[in-house]
Formats: C-alpha cells, sequence, structure tokens
C-alpha cells in the first residue's frame, strides 16, 4: 500500500464506523497562551473535553498535522538519529466525545490493524495502565479483560504512569492509555528474544504506534479523582510509523513519505543514501525537518527572533548547518524542497500548494541570510575548540602530537572540555547561531557548553527569544483567573468546537 492508500484506508474505516471526518487544525496554535504548536490529534478538540464547547459531532476522525520541537514533548535531538521521531508528523486520530468507550475502541483498533492492513497479530503487543497506588490511580482491568479477548494473556503488558496515564495538567480530565507496541524484527530476533522486553525500551524495531487514551476521570484540586459524567476516547496513530510497518522497512525514512525528498537531497549532493552514516543522519535531518519548517510557514507562522518564529528558525538552521558541514551544499538548497513536499501533500494538506511559492521564497531568504554568517562561524568555532583544546593539553601535561580524540586524552579531559558561556553566546548574537544549534555542534565533538555563564549573558542582554521554549510545559495549563490572561473573544472553526481566545497579559 503506498502512504496515500494507508491514510485513506484509516479516514475511510472510520467512516464506516459511522465518524465524521474533520481537517487538520492548523499546526500553529495562536491565541492559546500555553501551548505554540500542534502537538496531538486532540488539541483542537480541548474545549469539547472540557466542556467549553457544544459537541457538533460525537464521533470525529481526521489526519493531524502536529510539530514535537518544544514544551512537553521535544523530540528535536532524537530526530534523525533515530528512525522514527520526527519534527513534524501526521497523528491519525479517531475520538469519541461521550458516545463509544473502550470495548469498541478497542475492538475497532485491532480491526483495523490485523485485518484491514493485515499486520500479523504475533508482532502486536498492547500495554494497559498497571495503576498507581501512590497517586491514587485504579488498574485499568477494563481495558485488560478487553483485550484478553484479541491477544493472549502475555502479550499484554502493564505500563506505568508515564506511558500509560494521560492527564491535561494538574486538574481537569485525565484517564488511563492503552499502546499499541509492533515487533518489527526478523523472525529469528523474534524467536531469540521476547519483544515483550523491548516494548518502550528504545528499540528501533520495536515501535509504538497508536495510543488510545480514555478518559474517563475529572482530578479534583484536592487531588482525588471523580468520575466523568460522559467518559471520552481520544486515539493517535503515528502515520509515518504505520506506513513503514505496512511497507516492511527498517526506517520511517525508507518508504514513500520520505524517499521524494531524500532522493532529490541525495542527487543534488552527489551522495547516495545508505552509504554512511553521518551523510544519511544529514538527509533523514533535511528532509525531516523541511516538512516542519514549510507546514508552519503555511500555516502562518514566519521565522523570527520570538517565541514561535524562533523556533522554526533554529530548526531551519539547524538544517541549513547540516546541509553544509555533511552534505558539502554551500548554497541555498533547502527551499528547493519545498515544492518536492508540496506534490505530495496534495489532496491531503492542500494548504501548502496554494502558498508554495510563499513558503519557499521565505526558506531561500532565511538560508540566504543565515549562509552569510555560518561559515564564519563555524570557523570561529573550529578555532576556539582547537586552542582551548591545545591549552587543556598543555595545563594537563599531555604532549601536543597526542590526538585529542584519543581515548585517553579524552579520558583525562573530558570533564574540562567546556565552551564557556560568553563564546556561546558571541556565536548567537554575532553569527546567528541558536544555542541548540552550538550545543549539537559541541556533542559531535564531545565537548559542552558552560550554560549557566550562557544564560548570564544571555539575561544581561534582555534577549528577544528567551521565552521560545519556555511557554509549553504541559499539554495545557488549565486557563483560569490566576493565570494572566485577558478574554479576547470566539473564533468559529470549521472543525465542530469554538476555540476561545485568551491574550497573554
Ligand atoms: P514515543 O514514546 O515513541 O515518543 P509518545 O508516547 O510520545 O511516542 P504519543 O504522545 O502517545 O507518543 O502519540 C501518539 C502516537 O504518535 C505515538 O504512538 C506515535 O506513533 C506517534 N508519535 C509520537 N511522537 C512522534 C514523533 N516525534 N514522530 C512521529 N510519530 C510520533
Ligand atoms: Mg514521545
Ligand atoms: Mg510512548
Ligand atoms: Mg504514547
Amino acid at each position: 500500500m503506498t502512504a496515500k492508500e494507508i491514510r485513506n484506508a484509516y479516514l475511510k474505516f472510520f467512516e464506516s464506523k459511522q465518524h465524521h471526518i474533520v481537517p487538520s487544525a492548523p499546526i500553529v496554535v495562536k491565541n492559546d497562551p500555553t501551548l505554540m504548536f500542534t502537538n496531538a490529534g486532540m488539541n483542537q478538540f480541548k474545549d469539547l473535553f472540557l466542556g467549553e464547547a457544544p459537541v457538533k459531532y460525537k464521533r470525529v476522525a481526521d489526519t493531524q498535522r502536529c510539530l514535537r520541537v518544544s514544551g512537553k514533548h521535544n523530540d528535536l535531538e532524537e530526530v534523525g538519529i533515530d528512525t522514527y521521531h520526527h519534527t513534524m508528523f501526521e497523528m491519525l486520530g479517531n475520538w469519541s466525545f461521550g458516545d463509544y468507550f473502550k470495548k469498541e475502541a478497542i475492538a475497532w483498533s485491532w480491526e483495523l490493524l490485523t485485518e484491514v492492513y493485515k499486520i500479523p497479530k504475533d508482532k502486536l503487543y498492547v500495554s494497559i495502565f498497571e495503576g498507581d497506588e501512590k497517586e491514587g490511580l485504579p488498574r485499568d482491568t477494563e481495558a485488560f479483560e478487553i483485550w484478553k479477548q484479541f491477544v493472549p494473556e502475555d502479550r499484554i503488558i502493564l505500563g506505568n504512569k508515564k506511558d500509560n496515564f494521560w492527564e491535561m495538567g494538574d486538574t481537569g480530565p485525565c484517564g488511563p492509555c492503552s499502546e499499541i507496541h509492533v515487533d518489527c524484527r526478523t523472525e529469528a530476533e523474534r524467536n531469540a528474544v521476547s519483544g515483550k522486553e523491548l516494548v518502550n525500551a528504545d528499540h528501533p524495531q520495536v515501535i509504538e504506534i497508536w495510543n488510545n487514551v480514555f478518559m474517563q476521570f475529572n482530578r479534583l484540586k484536592d487531588g482525588s479523582l471523580q468520575q466523568l459524567p460522559a467518559k471520552h476516547v481520544d486515539t493517535g496513530m503515528g502515520f509515518e510509523r504505520l506506513v513503514r510497518v505496512l511497507q516492511g522497512k527498517a526506517s520511517n525514512y525508507d518508504t514513500d513519505v520520505f524517499q521524494p525528498l531524500i532522493q532529490f537531497i541525495s542527487k543534488k549532493a552527489g551522495i547516495a543514501y545508505g552509504v554512511a552514516e553521518q551523510t544519511d543522519i544529514a538527509m533523514r535531518v533535511m528532509a525531516d525537518h523541511i516538512r516542519a519548517i514549510s507546514f508552519v510557514i503555511a500555516d502562518g507562522q514566519l521565522p523570527s527572533n520570538n517565541k514561535a518564529g524562533y523556533v522554526i528558525r533554529r530548526i531551519l538552521r539547524r538544517a541549513v548547518r547540516y546541509a553544509y558541514t555533511f552534505l558539502d551544499l554551500k548554497e541555498p538548497f533547502l527551499n528547493q524542497l519545498v515544492p518536492v513536499l508540496a506534490e505530495q501533500f496534495k489532496g491531503v494538506f492542500d494548504e501548502l500548494q496554494a502558498q508554495q511559492d510563499f513558503v519557499q521564497k521565505v526558506v531561500l531568504e532565511e538560508e540566504v541570510s543565515f549562509l552569510r554568517t555560518l561559515a564564519t562561524g563555524i570557523q570561529r568555532f573550529e578555532n576556539y575548540t582547537k586552542k582551548q583544546g591545545e591549552a587543556l593539553m598543555a595545563e594537563n601535561a599531555i604532549e601536543l602530537e597526542k590526538s585529542f580524540e584519543d581515548a585517553w586524552v579524552y579520558s583525562i579531559l573530558k570533564d574540562q572540555m567546556l565552551i564557556s558561556g560568553e563564546f556561546a553566546f558571541e556565536l548567537q548574537d554575532t553569527y546567528g547561531f541558536p544555542i541548540d544549534l552550538t550545543e549539537l555542534m559541541a556533542r559531535e565533538k564531545r565537548w559542552s557548553i558552560d550554560m549557566a555563564g550562557y544564560n548570564k549573558e544571555l539575561s544581561k542582554q534582555k534577549d528577544r527569544s528567551r521565552a521560545a521554549t519556555a511557554i509549553d510545559t504541559g499539554d495545557w495549563v488549565a486557563v483560569h483567573p490566576d493565570l494572566e490572561t485577558e478574554f479576547v473573544g470566539y473564533d468559529d472553526f470549521e472543525v465542530p468546537t469554538k476555540i476561545i481566545k485568551y491574550r497573554k497579559v
């Protein structure tokens, strides 16, 4: 099945179960002081779960474009290094607003995966919430009993609060989750070591694909749990991961979701994909980041030095530097990927094609601007680490001829390999290197940054980017009067919800 067919099959399946198919909400969240980007399918339904907006359709499904680069969900460091975390990804979701509950949700997810998509049953593991006595949270025996009708008991895993319990904030709607994981290893590997041990253990071939959240409680201020009068289902399945499983690939990047981009990059760089780890990572990062960049711009957020705008500028600069350093792409190039992407998303998210020229122009301008200082910044960085490294060797009486990357030299120097806060700040201020880019470059050489020193420098200057990642710390902070917000009106969206606008004051 192609990616398009897989997406359509999902929507068609839930349509056949009387779900109303709604469009994706924009990836950029406006008017919510607690969230910058959509990070899950359910964000656009927040007010329905809170009982603050009327429910128009009790069953809804969609594919939502999501971004996980800040706040509670920040997968940026994983991207390109592992094969299944992206910055921007599609989350397929189905919802019940006070309608069906665990029995149907579980049965349908099983039916879809094993009968429509035909994933072999013995490759699937499911997890249920084990309970947490200290927190007064009961085990989800209900889900356990339902799963037992489909899955042998030894494939049902008990999961902890971190993986298997969802809550909006300290108070409000919450409930247990039940997740589905696929063991993509070869049969021989599967026979040798049980996949059960590998679930939720960052194994590259045993991956989580689908989360079913059952919202059944309301947590009160005193910490106690109340049953919600109307129970809800909220599910999210990683589309790119699903495609990878169904196309039998070892990596999301080997699927037809990413290959058009990777092939384009590989051709332009004159380097084959799959030949060397470093160039592969660079191609994956570029293919990933251009998706985040393009959709954020298409949804109305331009790169800038503040907040959401700075988040996207940072991602863009990160991609440019990967291309420059590892693929020897020294001219603006990222922007050329925009039409490839727009073509791919035709009929899915047409927003991109409609604004293709504009998005491409913005990316080009950003590239041109960063490429003006990138080479000098990299040179400054190289000189700095070389000089500091030599100074450290001298201080520690190590002969300069010894390679400073030797294991034993490193073992002596590792705690001293610190880049000063002043220098990291200078790279940012003069050459436009966001701190996470400098951190990344430092990490590649096994250096670290004196962050306390950097922050000191930062606070000396009234820094415009300081708030960039500070806002979203949870899925939401329930907005109430003692959070400093000002009510500024309502907005009607096409989705069956009313979004209440707040402005941070
Ligand atoms: P993981 O444990 O792999 O980081 P998660 O538990 O954080 O995933 P959920 O919040 O449960 O993810 O989101 C629902 C689904 O979205 C996941 O089961 C997964 O398939 C997908 N997903 C989550 N994060 C990413 C990502 N960064 N890139 C691609 N897909 C993702
Ligand atoms: Mg995660
Ligand atoms: Mg998880
Ligand atoms: Mg999960």
